[in-house]
């Protein structure tokens, strides 16, 4: 069987979400073949078994962290010339995208961004437009490169042997061009990233101020979610804007959405239409956000919120 070649997103310890998502996918369509750049395999190797890989190519070099992303399409480029995968899945993450694209043009392959799923013959779905066009596209030149946006494809684990394989490959200075200079880690709460999160409770401008942004995060941490946000919340200045929900903030895609005084504009939509579980609180009963519930509650929020974070506290003691 052919090998899927999988680039991992994780941070030196932790196997990112979208990681697991992409060994999920790859199962279906050959050997899920593992690339580590820099340190932590060794730690991240039961993770990454659990969810089927059969193999990790680790490229354990320094030069992973300490360039921007040249170096890792080089070892892509290297690896795919020597195993001949049958497709290569990468992040559709900022970074992923740019290393897919380099990928693309070392070998003349096509790529494709954004997908959201793979059909037969690796037939891919792309969701265009805010959500409101599917399409579906087929790489014709060479082996395809696909980048999967994470949060569209539910992880399953699938025992695998994630044998690690040490790789070693000579990066040119071409690629060593632009040097990360320094790395910011941003403080986390004590709350679930919300790209990860099994729960997330977002406000929108129904909710009025930055102040009662308390009454969202309230909710979340009786629910232990994570707390989002529509483009007017972020806009305003009420809450930060690495926590916006859409088109140009974070897809997600929990167990459980919770959209709170959120109108459902097709920009907000298309960041939490794939939600397995969406509830909403919103007065206006027309608002189109409840063409996506499956529960809603029409009602002021400064009622409702209240009256569910009191009986989830009864629940949880
Ligand atoms: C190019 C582009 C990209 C965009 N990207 C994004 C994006 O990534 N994410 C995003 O969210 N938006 C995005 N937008 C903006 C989007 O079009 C909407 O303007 C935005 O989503 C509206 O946010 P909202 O639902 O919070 O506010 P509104 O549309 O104003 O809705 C507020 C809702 O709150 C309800 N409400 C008011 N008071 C109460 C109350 N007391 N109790 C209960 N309900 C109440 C109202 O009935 C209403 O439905 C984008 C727009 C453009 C043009």
């Amino acid at each position: 069987m052919a090998e899927i070649l999988i680039l991992a997103e994780h941070d030196g310890e932790t196997v990112k979400k979208v990681t697991t998502e992409l060994l999920t996918l790859a199962r279906r369509f050959g050997e899920p073949a593992v690339i580590w750049t820099g340190a932590g395999a060794e730690a991240a190797q039961a993770r990454l078994a659990e969810f089927g890989a059969a193999k990790v190519y680790v490229a354990a070099g320094p030069e992973y962290d300490e360039y921007v992303v040249a170096p890792k399409a080089e070892l892509l480029f290297e690896l795919a010339k020597q195993v001949t995968p049958a497709a290569v899945l990468v992040p559709s993450t900022a970074e992923g995208r740019e290393i897919g694209g380099r990928l693309a043009v070392k070998t003349g392959w096509g790529i494709l961004t954004d997908v959201v799923g793979l059909g037969d013959d690796l037939n891919a779905e792309q969701v265009i437009f805010g959500g409101a066009i599917n399409v579906s596209s087929r790489v014709r030149a060479g082996t395809p490169i696909i980048c999967v946006r994470p949060n569209a494809i539910s992880p399953e684990p699938a025992a695998g042997a994630a044998v690690i394989e040490p790789v070693s490959v000579t990066i040119s200075d071409a690629a060593k061009q632009a040097r990360v200079t320094e790395k910011v880690v941003q403080q986390r709460g004590a709350r679930p990233e919300l790209t990860e999160a099994s729960i997330v409770v977002s406000g929108g401008r129904g909710v009025g101020s930055a102040e009662n942004m308390a009454l969202i995060e309230k909710l979340a941490d009786a629910l232990g979610a994570a707390v989002g946000a529509s483009r007017a919340v972020t806009d305003a200045g009420w809450y930060p804007h690495q926590f916006q929900v859409g088109q140009t903030g974070k897809t997600v895609s929990p167990q459980l959405y919770v959209a709170v005084g959120i109108s459902g504009a097709i920009q907000h939509r298309a960041g939490m239409q794939t939600s397995k579980t969406i509830m909403v609180v919103n007065k206006d009963p027309e608002a189109p956000i409840f063409e996506l519930a499956d529960f809603g509650v029409v009602g002021d929020l400064f009622k409702v919120v209240p009256q569910l974070v009191e009986e989830i506290d009864k629940r949880t003691g």
